[in-house]
Parts: structure tokens; sequence; C-alpha cells
């Protein structure tokens, strides 16, 4: 199968003065006094009912940049309905078709549609520049490239024949329709868990998350504009509960493709086991979902190595990667060092909006998460038990700003050593050198969830003996290196445990869920 070799789209620096700092910054003003007023669609329709939600940056809630429109269940039945009229062309379209509009896609973001889909995931999302394009150019640029080369490996893959007879593997879009409920912390995902099936000759009926709803909009132009046809991913806001209720309990869902918390997977894995009579087809369900991922530092490793893995790790977009470290367990002999780097490395780093582009940490997604993490933090203040090391300052006046905090825990369970923040902290233990070994086991025995992890040592052995003490306990695991910034086509990216069902975003092994497959054996 001859298509384009992908290689990774490469990062654009934002330089000072540069002419490309300058177009996206314009585009951001522009976007944020755009006063957008965004319909879902429906068969490539936009639809506008009149029931309106303000959209607000994290940044400045007190700024309104546009509103969208909610669908009521009739739009959502309406959705199923267009998605599987869609289908009949759609899953007999050549592999060809489907890869091209794709790749159309990609080369559109990465020229004129990318100072758009950055500067709505800075405003809406309130990433910073670096974390922006990252994010909603290169890592989805990077999505839809390398599937459809995965794409074209998967329809390779055949069985073998013999003498008078052919075997074939044909790999079939799902019967049904397929459902995707992205999050807001990743532009490029919210892309790819419509785009993943809908490449493979699947539809698709969308709901992002409420607070990634202005680059959502992007995302809908960038693939009209590619040729998707109308109808092959339909887009629904509003009632979460409505909207899943409507399409679970339908006959013809084949499939979700989900990404956010382990609370709202479970239950729409559960309502998916009630329904599981009512359904043609065993559904497909594919999470990725929650994440209390680790830094564990043997003593031989750099101190300077470990602190720079805890300031980008733990506050690379507020700590709202599901991948960000948020606990680390360092040994009593580098402690005071990292402990150095770490507080030298925070006085550098600044809070505030992005469009100044020198901020690093902007705002966190919402007023509800900003509550949360907040408290967490002022309990660390009073516990015996822990100490603040940075931070731990909080502001919601203008947006939902919160220091980059690190908290000592003098307790290896201490509560924001195991519970899942999804913010600017990280909680440090500190082991006696001589007991690494044992804290192994207690990293592994705390892992209720198992996406990303990372472990420092210089000594092989010691690499080795924690690769294997920690082996169920992160589907991406990095050896002196940060646990954040899984690279398309490079770290496949998933877990198990409670984060999800680990079917690596961005790689042949998601692709082959989108898929039924029929054999044909044809005699001569
Ligand atoms: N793939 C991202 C990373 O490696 C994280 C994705 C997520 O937060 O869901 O940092």
């Amino acid at each position: 199968y001859n298509v384009p070799k992908a290689v990774n789209e490469p990062v654009k620096t934002y330089a000072p003065n540069s002419p490309e700092k300058k177009s996206l910054l314009d585009t951001y003003k522009k976007m944020y006094n755009e006063k957008a007023d965004i319909p879902f669609y429906i068969g490539g329709k936009e639809i506008r009912t009149g029931n309106t939600v303000s959209i607000h940056p994290p940044h400045d809630h007190q700024h309104t940049v546009g509103h969208y429109h909610k669908a009521e269940k009739s739009h959502v039945e309406q959705a199923i309905a267009n998605a599987l009229e869609a289908r009949e062309a759609w899953s007999k379209t050549p592999w060809e078709h489907r890869a091209a509009i794709f790749l159309k896609a990609a080369e559109l973001l990465a020229g004129p549609y990318r100072d758009r889909m950055n500067a709505a995931t800075m405003i809406c999302q309130s990433k910073n520049v670096m974390q922006a394009e990252i994010d909603a150019a290169c890592e989805m640029i990077d999505f839809f490239k390398f599937n459809v080369e995965f794409m074209t490996e998967i329809y390779a893959n055949q069985p073998i024949s013999s003498p008078g007879i052919w075997n074939r593997m044909e790999y079939r879009p799902l019967e049904g329709f397929t459902y995707a409920i992205t999050p807001f912390n990743f532009t490029s995902i919210a892309a790819n868990l419509c785009a993943a099936p809908v490449m493979m000759g699947n539809v698709c009926v969308w709901k992002p998350s409420d607070h990634q709803i202005y680059s959502a909009q992007v995302i809908v132009e960038l693939f009209k504009e590619a040729g998707l046809p109308d109808g092959v991913i339909n887009v629904v806001y509003g009632d979460p509960v409505m909207i899943s209720d409507t399409i679970l309990s339908h006959r013809e869902f084949s499939g979700i493709h989900f990404t956010g918390s382990t609370h709202v997977f479970k239950m729409l894995w559960k309502q998916i086991g009630e329904n599981i009579g009512n359904y043609k087809t065993y559904p497909r369900i594919v999470g990725e979902t929650g994440g209390k991922d680790f830094i564990w530092s043997h003593p031989s490793a750099n101190a300077k190595q470990v602190a720079t893995a805890i300031t980008r790790g733990a506050f690379e977009y507020q700590g709202q990667k599901c991948s960000a470290a948020s606990r680390a367990y360092i040994p009593e002999s580098l402690w005071a060092d990292v402990k150095k780097y770490v507080v030298a490395d925070l006085k550098s780093i600044k809070v505030g909006s992005p469009d100044d582009t020198s901020n690093f940490v902007n705002a966190v997604i919402h007023e509800a998460s900003f509550d949360k993490i907040s408290r967490f933090i002022d309990q660390a203040k009073q516990d015996k038990d822990a100490e603040i090391v940075a931070g731990g300052n909080h502001d919601k006046s203008k947006g939902y700003f919160i220091e980059p905090t690190v908290i000592l825990a003098k307790d290896a369970k201490y509560t924001t050593m195991c519970t899942e923040l999804f913010g600017p902290v990280i909680t440090i233990y500190v082991y006696d050198d001589k007991d690494w070994k044992d804290s192994l086991k207690l990293v592994d025995e705390t892992s209720e969830y198992a996406l990303t992890g990372a472990i420092f040592s210089a000594d092989r052995y010691v690499i080795d003996y924690a690769t294997n003490a920690l082996e169920n306990a992160a589907g991406n695991f990095y050896i002196n290196d940060k646990p954040t910034g899984a690279v398309v086509g490079q770290q496949p990216f998933g877990g198990a445990r409670a984060s999800g069902t680990n079917d690596k975003a961005g790689s042949i092994w998601n692709l082959l869920r989108w898929v039924s497959n029929r054999t044909i054996k044809e005699t001569f």
C-alpha cells in the first residue's frame, strides 16, 4: 500500500518578534472578541436551537467569547439517523479516498488552520502557546498522518492461501454507529476519538466537553473543508446524561471511544451492560480515563534531571494531562538537591493568561476544578502530615489561577499522594535510601491507576529491577525522562487498571478496535 510516509510534524517555536508569533496572537485577539455563535451539526447542517450557553475563558471568566447552542433529545435521535444514513456510502468508500481526506485535513491544519486551532485552544482551554502547538497542531496532524499509515499496515495483513484457494481478510467497519465522548484537555484527542473510527469506515456521533467547544467548531470546519461527507461525523452539545442515554439505548450503537474521568467511564460501561440485550452487535468499549502518575527516583539518579521532570511533568498545562506527574518518591540523600532545584525552577515560572506568552502556567479549566484543588491545598497547609514546599496560593477573582504547588507528605498514603486532583499540584514522599526496593512495592500498591510513570537511576540493575517491580503500574513507562508528552508513532499512549482499556491512542492497536473483520475463503 503506497501512502506518504508519516513523519512527526515539526513544532513551531513562536520566537519573540517572529511573524508566526504575531500571526497567532492576532488570531487570538480576533477570536477572543469574535462573539462566536456556535451551532451543532447534524448531517452537515448547522443547527441553532436558541437554547444557548455562554463560553468564558478560564483565565478571564467575566469575558464572553461567544455561545453554543444546546441539542434536545430529538436532535440526538436525528444525529444517529443521519450517521446511519451516511454509513451506506461511507462504509463502501474505498480506503484511498478516506485516507486522502485525513491527509488533506493534516495539510490544512499544518497551514491555514493552524492559528485558529491553536488560538481556540489557548482561549477556551487556557493553554500556553507551546502546549497548544504540541497538541492542537502537531499531535492532531500526527494522529491523522500516522493513522493513515497504520490503516494500510492493517489492510496489508492477510492470511495465507494455498493452491486453488484464496483466503482474504476484509477489515470492515462495525455495523452501526460509534460514539465519541471527548475531553477538554487535548484538542487533538477530541479530533482523534472521532477520526480513528471514521478513518476505518465507521460513522460517528460526537459529544465534546462543554469546555472545548470553541476548538471543536474549528475541527468541524477543518473536516468539512478536507472533504469529509456530511453526516459521517455529527456533533451534539448539551446535557451529557440525556445524550448518552439516547445513544446507549440505541440498537445500532456499535462502540464508544472515550477520554474522560474514571467515574463517568464506569457509569457508561454499566449502562452499556444494562442495554446489552438490545444491541445488534457487542459494542466496542475503548476508554482512556484518570491517572495518578508517579516519578520514582533511586539514589543513583541525577537530582537536577529529577527536579526538571517534576516541574515539567507536574506543571505543564497546569497538571491537567492524564499523564501529569502528581506524586514523587525521592530518596533522602537526593531530597535537599531536588528541592533546591525545584524551588528555583518554580521561582522562574509565571502564572497568568496565555496571550502573555511568558506565562508558563495558565488557569485551570473551571470553577469546580479550582475549588476542589484549592481545598486540597488548604487542607495540606493545616495537616501535620503535610508541608507546602513551594506555591500554595490560589486566586479566582479574574481567572482560575493556582500557583504550581509542591506538597511534602510524611505519610506515603497521605490523601494527595493517592487522590487524582487534575491540577498543578505534586506531592512528594521522601524515603530512606536503603528501602528503595520497598518503596517500589509501595508505588505499585498505591497505583489504583496505571497510566504513566517515570523512574530515574544511573544504575542498569536498578532500572531493570524497577521496570519489573512496576510492570503493571503504568501503560507508558519512562526511564530517565518525565512521564508526559508521548508523541504519536513514537510512544503509543494508554494505560490499564483505573486508567483505561489501554488501546493505545494513535496506533495500529487502537484502529483494530474499529473494525469487524470478515474472513473470506474462495475456492477455484
Ligand atoms: N498523551 C498525552 C501525554 O503523553 C496525555 C494525554 C491525556 O492527558 O489524555 O502527555
